[in-house]
């Protein structure tokens, strides 16, 4: 995925959402934290200017996260509108899982962007990797979704 790094369009976190992500990831340790992600397409990126905790329900919410459904149907309506999506894992790298894409075509063509949060190997500092959400007709006009990685630009505030 690196080889199309110049071409991308970076993703723009705000300084509180970089925080928000981290202590969120931090206070659900070791389970999976999620959350949706509020901003807009800005000139040369993606915007995020909010990040919105969810409550993880999934049965195994230390390998799974299923955001709680009233909590995601609030989210949706909030301003500026969703964009994307975070969630992390506690114990593996922020690269995406095969239920990780098995889980885009759930979500709606709002969402943009996909964030995979983890801690640093022996630190308790979040990383954060981010993708942007491809999606494509084949000549069949079959949807696929893919994801395409995309630096990430910290903003100071
Ligand atoms: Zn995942």
């Amino acid at each position: 995925m690196t080889a199309f790094q110049g071409n991308i369009q970076p993703i723009e976190l705000a300084h509180s959402v970089q925080q928000a992500l981290g202590e969120h990831l931090l206070s659900c340790y070791p389970h999976e934290a999620c959350g949706i992600l509020l901003g807009a397409a800005a000139a040369g990126g993606m915007r995020i200017e909010t990040y919105v905790p969810l409550r993880n329900v999934a049965p195994d919410p230390l390998h799974a996260f299923i955001p709680d459904p009233r909590d995601w149907v609030g989210a949706l309506y909030l301003e500026p509108g969703p964009i994307g999506l975070f969630h992390s894992h506690p114990k593996s790298a922020p690269n995406p899982s095969l239920a990780d894409l098995r889980g885009l075509p759930a979500l709606g063509p709002e969402f943009l962007v996909y964030l995979i949060g983890s801690l640093g190997r022996n630190t308790n500092i979040p990383l954060v990797n981010g993708y942007h959400i491809d999606r494509r007709r084949d000549s069949n006009g079959k949807l696929s979704l893919r994801l395409v990685q995309a630096p990430i630009h910290a903003l100071l505030k």
